[in-house]
């Protein structure tokens, strides 16, 4: 029952499920009649509904569909409510069962009798002003009640908002206000700027009721957010420094105004709640309707730049993933700059701080002294079926492969030693930063010469599997609402590759009573359930004991702890609650996590360097090759901790 109002509000369309008669209550003996009744009702009309609820007491919730966009369906609350009252009448119940009667009230006359004359007497000896929640419940005499039609609705709000807007934005204005994302638990993963901040805007429905508001600004300005993105994505290099000085300007008068006379655009306003977002997609896994913060941000963030500067840092993040593969081979130099007291300092007046090191070592070379390849249709075609039934191509991301390069390392490592013929994927970036970022334009270029280049492996029929969860989700859904599901290549993660080949694996002893404790990147844990859960088998087949810890957002979250401003939210979103989790004496030593952001922050933070899962179970797999035959295999209460070969340390 308790998941029936968000699998209610997951509907697809514009007819969505409205709450006015769900709360009835009938004595329960007379229920089923008052069902069939209640149903034909709405039969009549025409409508689907949703019906749960608390069958033992007579409670019933139901929800029509209604597009309250259209005022004639907006006029069925009215007819439907009239007509339901009726019933509860007739089979002697109420229309308002746990919940208040909130504009519901006009009916309590009717439902009380002679005693509503008494509670308008003792509601005018209380609040003689009328002051408090006037209009519902009870109206001192002389006042009327509020009506049910009488309400401003968000339908009457969003029906100025043009359906073709509409359509291009379901992914904020179907938030039916459920308040799901006010969640309090720190050891869930659902919204941490929510957390941090405890403020509305700082959510999910904030965030989406903030754009709502913007989306109905630029229609009563006849602006179509759609159509101005297309523009600025058509504007050459003369078109954007044609509107240089404009935007300047009003990044000027912003910055000037900022506190005194408060922003006088609504988008500035917009701007600073998805400032605070880490785009971690939590919500997008967790939200019963699949409110999509990170989406519409960064569909916010493309039309908000056509008329505010870019900060510098934009720039730089954004063309990251091209440069790096070049920075990678003058690491020294590289961390010299990043690392330097001088270097920190500028990257600082720049707005980013605390960005990690780059690995040193040359992955392709580090792999080809492994044997592993760069794999290239050609090669794969040419393999034999049976070769081509062992093999894996290993889809690089630019920040696994350069700066946690021995990730990467140990799972082809890992591939070899279970019998698999690992190849690597050549580096293209894959473009999520600039995603995040709202360069939509750029973004999906990018993601389709990557699309392109991943797509000539995968029709090998060879598998593409990727390395960060994070990167490797957007394959999924960043890229698949960019180019459409048949341009993009399936690219799995470790664990969905494994759990697939899980029959081919060793079956190696675990030791539950010395478990290894997983906290998988937030991304993952709520896009992709089921993969998470994957781990555990996967690790149970290879030997470990592995339990997924229950956690909050670690703060990380790609770019957004390196940036200046949010550094100090991120520390807290990571004191909410993995510091308690990394600081635990059950997990020491033996705690890993999938996101290359989390081993970065927990390195930052306490300093503690966490491992990949893959390389647990590569040392699993290495000291159970490591004993003799019929030797007893060793205590996992003593494993060898996931250390490098040697060679993962070579120096490009
Ligand atoms: S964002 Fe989702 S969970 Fe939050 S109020 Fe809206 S619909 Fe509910
Ligand atoms: S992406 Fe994360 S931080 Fe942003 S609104 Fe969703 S849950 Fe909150």
């Amino acid at each position: 029952r308790k998941k029936s109002v968000g699998l209610l509000g997951n509907m697809q369309g514009e007819r969505r499920p409205m709450p006015f008669v769900e709360d009835t209550v009938v004595p329960p003996e007379r229920l089923a009649d008052y069902i069939a009744e209640f149903r034909a009702l709405l039969d009549r009309k025409g409508l689907v509904y949703g019906m749960f609820g608390h069958v033992d007491a007579g409670c019933l919730h139901v929800r029509p569909a209604l597009d309250m966009k259209d005022p004639a369906q907006e006029a069925l609350v009215r007819e439907i409510s009239d007509e339901v009252f009726a019933l509860t009448r007739k089979y002697e119940g109420v229309l308002w069962g746990e919940h208040g009667k909130g504009f519901r009230s006009e009916y309590a006359p009717a439902f009380f009798g002679p005693l509503y004359a008494r509670m308008q007497e003792i509601k005018a000896a209380f609040d003689p002003h009328n002051q408090l929640n006037p209009g519902k419940i009870a109206a001192p005499p002389g006042h009327a009640l509020s009506r049910i039609d009488g309400v401003p609705t968000r339908g009457q709000a969003d029906r100025r908002i043009p359906i073709e807007v509409r359509r291009a934005n379901e992914d904020s204005l179907h938030c039916n206000g459920n308040a799901a994302c006010f969640n309090h638990d720190p050891d869930d993963a659902m919204c941490p700027s929510w957390k941090a901040t405890r403020e509305r805007r700082h959510s999910p429905k904030g965030r989406a009721s903030l754009m709502r508001e913007w989306l109905r600004r630029l229609a009563e300005r006849e602006v179509d957010p759609s159509s101005e993105a297309a523009r600025l994505r058509r504007q050459g290099a003369l078109g954007r420094w044609s509107a240089f000085p404009g935007r300047a300007l009003n990044t000027w008068n912003a910055r000037r105004t900022a506190g005194r006379t408060g922003p006088d655009d609504f988008s500035l306003e917009v701007k600073e709640a998805m400032d605070g977002c880490l785009a971690c997609k939590s919500c997008v896994g967790q939200c019963p309707i699949k409110v999509d913060v990170p989406a519409f941000r960064s569909r916010f963030l493309e039309v908000h730049h056509g008329r505010y500067l870019r900060p510098m840092k934009d720039t730089l993040v954004a063309s990251l993933e091209r440069w790096l593969p070049t920075a990678a081979k003058l690491p020294r130099l590289m961390n010299g700059l990043t690392q330097s007291a001088v270097g920190r300092s500028a990257l600082g007046a720049l707005g980013l701080v605390s960005l990690p090191g780059m690995s040193g070592i040359d992955l392709r070379e580090a792999l080809a002294r492994r044997g592993v390849r760069t794999a290239s249709p050609e090669a794969l075609r040419a393999l034999t079926a049976a070769e081509r039934g062992r093999s894996i191509v290993v889809v690089q991301d630019a920040f696994t492969s350069h700066y946690d390069t021995a990730v990467v390392l140990d799972w082809c490592e890992l591939l070899l030693a279970l019998g698999f013929i690992p190849w690597l994927a050549p580096f293209r970036p894959n473009g999520k930063p600039q995603h995040v970022l709202g360069l939509l334009g750029r973004f999906e270029r990018t993601a389709a010469a990557n699309a392109r280049m991943l797509g000539g492996l995968a029709a090998t029929g060879v598998d593409l599997v990727g390395v960060d969860p994070s990167m490797t989700l957007a394959y999924r859904a960043e890229y698949v609402k960019a180019l459409g599901a048949d341009r993009v290549p399936v690219v799995l993660l470790p664990q969905e590759w494994l759990i697939r080949r899980l029959d081919d694996l060793p079956k190696l002893e675990a030791d539950p009573s010395n478990p290894w404790h997983l906290l998988p990147h937030c991304t993952e844990r709520t896009n992709a359930p089921a993969a998470t859960a994957d781990w555990k088998r996967v690790a149970e087949r290879l030997g470990i004991a592995l339990r997924i810890v229950p956690s909050g957002c670690c703060g990380m979250a790609g770019l957004y702890g390196h940036e200046r401003d949010h550094r100090a939210t991120s520390e807290a979103i990571y004191g909410l609650s993995w510091r308690s989790i990394v600081a635990a004496p059950r997990h020491a030593g033996r705690l890993v996590a999938t996101g290359y952001s989390c081993r970065c922050q927990t390195a930052l933070v306490d300093g503690v360097e966490l491992s990949h899962p893959i390389q647990a179970l590569l040392a699993r797999v290495k000291a159970a090759r490591a004993v003799p035959a019929g030797a007893s295999p060793p205590r996992p209460s003593t494993p060898p901790a996931p250390t490098l070969a040697p060679a993962h340390h070579d120096q490009a």
